[in-house]
């Protein structure tokens, strides 16, 4: 590790962090931990995930709170590891959909079909180049303006205008090559919102995995709660009532329905 990160000094709590982790790989046992800013927990789950994925053939996913997180670890953390670990393993993001360029609006855009203000006009300029030549056509590749990168909506991928197999550009398709991506992944990093969701999806996001290890988990309790819980609001109670059974301004609902047969 020492000569992949400069001015790496090896911390007691990092090893210990690392070891613990390792033993529950193997054990399959839960564990909780938490370590003090600076202690580089980062690299102690990375290095027994990566050499467990690698050893066992079993995928584990990372899932991080923020995007900076997740971000920080595919670009500066997995590197680190690939360098010190000398191990051939694959890793993947997962983001999600609207991360994504969909190829098919990004055509019809710039074949004209589209209609476009000013703004969106010069954000399709900033970012023709990208988009030509961009592997993952992740949004976060872009370094454009603020302003502009607010008209990212006009190309992002998106469930409802998604031709899915209809689509003439499946080949091309930035969310599907992400999702094989995935696939073939030793190492999947998502994030929280993306997982809580894919839980609830009849089909999935991720692929099957065993092994999760959930970083920035102080607020994870309440966003699977807002994720996996289902609101009922009195007045979407009151409305299933009223489609049972209504008196005024006349009698309906299944109810009267069915006491007339
Ligand atoms: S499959 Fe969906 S997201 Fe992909 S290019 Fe086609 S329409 Fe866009």
């Amino acid at each position: 590790m020492a000569n992949s990160v400069p001015g790496y000094s090896c911390r007691s709590e990092q090893v210990k962090l690392a070891a613990a982790i390792a033993h529950n790989f193997e054990a399959k046992e839960f564990l909780v931990a938490e370590v003090g800013t600076g202690v580089g927990k980062t690299l102690a789950y990375l290095v027994p995930a990566v050499l467990w994925a690698v050893t066992e053939k079993e995928r584990v996913v990372i899932s991080t709170k923020t995007k900076a997180l997740q971000q920080q670890i595919a670009e500066k953390d997995i590197p680190i590891i690939v360098q010190s670990l000398g191990k051939d393993f694959k890793f993947a993001e997962a983001k999600g959909r609207d991360n994504y360029l969909c190829w098919r609006k990004y055509i019809n855009i710039i074949s004209g079909r589209r209609k476009l203000d000013l703004t969106e006009q010069e954000f399709i300029q900033a970012i023709l180049a990208w988009a030509e030549q961009t592997a993952t056509g992740d949004r976060n590749e872009l370094k454009i303006d603020g302003r502009l990168l607010r008209s990212w909506g006009i190309v992002a991928a998106d469930r409802y205008t998604c031709w899915k197999e209809m689509c003439p550009y499946t080949e091309k398709c930035f969310r599907i090559k992400m999702l094989k991506r995935l696939e073939s992944a030793d190492i999947i990093i998502t994030n929280h919102a993306l997982m809580l969701s894919d839980l609830m999806l009849p089909f999935k996001i991720l692929p099957e995995y065993r092994h999760l290890i959930i970083d920035e988990a102080h607020t994870f309790d309440k966003e699977s709660f807002d994720k996996l819980s289902c609101r009922f609001h009195r007045d979407v109670f009151v409305e299933y009532l009223g489609q049972l059974y209504t008196r005024t301004p006349y009698e309906k609902g299944y109810l009267s329905m069915l006491s007339g047969k």
